[in-house]
């Protein structure tokens, strides 16, 4: 067991959360499995953020809120930053990759069975707010249409979460394709 993880165990049972609890959505580019032991809590990131979408979470640590708006991946957070937390600085990439950049992070919009689209009520405000068009109306059995996302274009910017008007778009994990 390495150092960091008796860290963030001990950190766990201080705040008295469940391990299983939802993990918190770190600012793009940033290094989600070192988050915790890098970070110092400075708040650098999040003054920086145009959008503000960025607010201490858990433990003071900052995560994304894409109820208020979402992220247009300007990478003000990850300059603005004065530790290793960020996989890009000004200058570039950390490890010289290209490739590292236009990741930012894995995961992906996810439409729940809330959505009014499902329950027969027209709405296609997600896909309106969809900079990527990443989400699309499919008509299913009994002439519903089912809000789809299309994982491969969906960048994770959260546009269309706080357009819902049902709260029904959630992220999900997405693999490996971003992260
Ligand atoms: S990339 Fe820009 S908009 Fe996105 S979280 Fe960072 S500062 Fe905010
Ligand atoms: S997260 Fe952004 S790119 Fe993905 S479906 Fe929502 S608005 Fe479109
Ligand atoms: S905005 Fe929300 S309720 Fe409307 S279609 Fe999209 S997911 Fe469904």
């Amino acid at each position: 067991m390495t150092d960091s993880s008796v860290d963030l165990g001990r950190r766990s049972f201080l705040r008295g959360k469940a391990r299983t609890a939802p993990d918190a959505i770190r600012p793009p580019w940033s290094r989600a499995d070192l988050f915790t032991s890098l970070c110092t809590r400075c708040g650098s990131c999040a003054g920086a953020c145009p959008e503000t979408i960025l607010r201490p979470g858990d433990g003071g640590f900052p995560e994304v809120d894409f109820s208020r708006g979402e992220c247009s991946f300007c990478g003000a957070c990850a300059e603005a930053c004065p530790e290793p937390v960020f996989a890009i600085t000004a200058e570039g990439t950390r490890d010289g990759s290209a490739a590292s950049y236009s990741r930012p992070w894995s995961h992906v919009a996810a439409v729940a069975d809330t959505c009014l689209s499902a329950q027969r009520v027209f709405c296609r405000s997600c896909g309106e707010a969809c900079p990527e068009s990443a989400i699309r109306f499919a008509l299913a059995r009994g002439g519903v249409a089912q809000a789809l996302v299309d994982a491969s274009s969906c960048t994770g910017c959260g546009a269309c979460v706080s357009a819902c008007p049902s709260n029904s778009i959630t992220m999900k994990p997405g693999g490996d394709r971003l992260a």
